[in-house]
């Protein structure tokens, strides 16, 4: 048996003919960027830790060669735990009335961006649910404030579904970067996963308009929600193929107590390091976050995660105070300590493998070599001789 040397967990090869397709596919992937749906769904259904270290070691290959041991980090602000919507796998969806729920103030969002400035956090990241009291108004005059005090700095904006008018506004007042996870590339998942007054078509309407607007856009899914198919994922993989987004957050399923999805069965911190691995291959420049969830599912989830391929941490800016109510899914880590024990603690994570948080907005670096391969679709550079 073969033991896996990124992940820590181990996963038995057991056919020798199996095991040599899927390291040829992930030869394949890491040049040509691309595979069929059944290729992707190959590659799934049948990993092992050869495939798995193969594609994490070409993921850390590559990646080191855009990236070198940078690790961005985004300070996380989460604004409001409100919410319209009633996603099924949401703890602070608007049908669980345990929720203690809040809204930070403007100079508390403010204050938050402060704090986090002085300890070296160059984007901050604004998240809340669905929230009608975070107005455009209110939206650009407390972008409008961040920008103007710390112009130096990106703001990302992580607010759910609006209109395109709306994400104009909040564009030209300075926001530049926009996280919406699509959550699912299959349409009967998406209808599976959220209630009837969400759709399918609005998500991916509202991922389009913030591509053509101008942001830095990002996308992405759980891994091992209820009902997901290697199928799915397949197709998850072939959406972040054609969408390109800059930025991709994938963490694993954990359910939440007051959910419908309450008893399902967690993902697996397995899974989600082979999939930042393939999604790194994919799209060798994407903004890739180890994250928070993957951290609350494994000791070691977010070191995994970079030796995995991805290149982003997430630690919280929030006060204290408010942390343990901004409950997605139960047992969320790192909702006691302050901002500073958060940071550093992280950087001793980073340290501890090889990586080194850095003070900088941590835009995405174009590649020209995939950019090329991709555009005019000739052949491959290798640049990083990684392939
Ligand atoms: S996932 Fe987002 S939109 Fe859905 S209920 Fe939770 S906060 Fe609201």
């Amino acid at each position: 048996m073969t033991v896996r040397k990124h992940s820590g967990l181990s996963f038995k090869c057991t056919e020798r003919g199996k095991s040599m397709k899927i390291t040829d596919l992930i030869e394949k992937l890491a040049v040509s960027h691309s595979l069929s749906l059944d290729e992707y769904e190959f590659l799934i259904e049948n990993r092992c830790d050869e495939a798995i270290n193969a594609a994490a070691e070409k993921a850390v290959c590559i990646r080191k060669g855009i990236y070198g041991n940078a690790v961005y980090v985004r300070g996380l602000i989460e604004i409001s735990n409100i919410c319209k919507n009633d996603c099924k796998y949401c703890g602070i969806r608007k049908s669980n009335t345990d929720c203690d729920r809040y809204r930070l103030t403007r100079d508390e969002i403010i204050e938050c961006a402060e704090t986090g400035y002085s300890l070296g956090f160059r984007t901050f990241v604004l998240q809340g649910g669905e929230d009608g009291y975070f107005s455009d108004d209110l939206l650009c005059d407390i972008i409008g404030a961040i920008k103007s005090k710390y112009p130096d700095c990106a703001i990302t904006l992580s607010v759910g579904e609006r209109s395109y008018d709306s994400y104009k506004r909040l564009y030209d007042a300075g926001a530049d970067r926009y996280l919406l996870r699509h959550e699912t590339a299959d349409r009967e998942h998406y209808r599976l996963l959220h209630p009837d007054d969400m759709s399918y078509d609005n998500r991916m309407r509202c991922l389009n308009d913030l591509r053509e607007i101008g942001y830095q856009v990002g996308c992405g899914f759980m891994v091992g929600s209820p009902y997901q198919t290697n199928r799915m994922i397949a197709k998850d993989l072939k959406f972040i193929e054609a969408f390109k987004p800059d930025m991709c957050g994938i963490g694993p399923f954990v359910p939440h107590k007051n959910t419908p999805f309450g008893d399902m069965a967690q993902g697996t911190a397995e899974l989600t390091c082979y999939l930042l691995s393939i999604i790194r291959l994919i799209h060798p420049s994407v903004l890739l976050p180890a994250t928070t969830a993957l951290g609350t599912i494994h000791p070691q989830g977010r070191e995994l995660g970079i030796r995995s391929g991805a290149n982003v941490v997430m630690p919280n800016l929030s006060p204290v105070l408010v942390r343990k109510k901004y409950e997605l899914y139960d047992n969320k880590i790192c909702t006691g300590e302050e901002s500073a024990q958060c940071r550093d603690c992280l950087e001793t994570r980073m340290r501890s493998i090889g990586y080194e948080i850095v003070t900088d907005r941590g835009d995405i670096k174009r590649d020209a070599a995939y950019d090329a391969k991709t555009s005019l679709k000739g052949e491959v550079i290798n640049k990083n001789g990684c392939l």
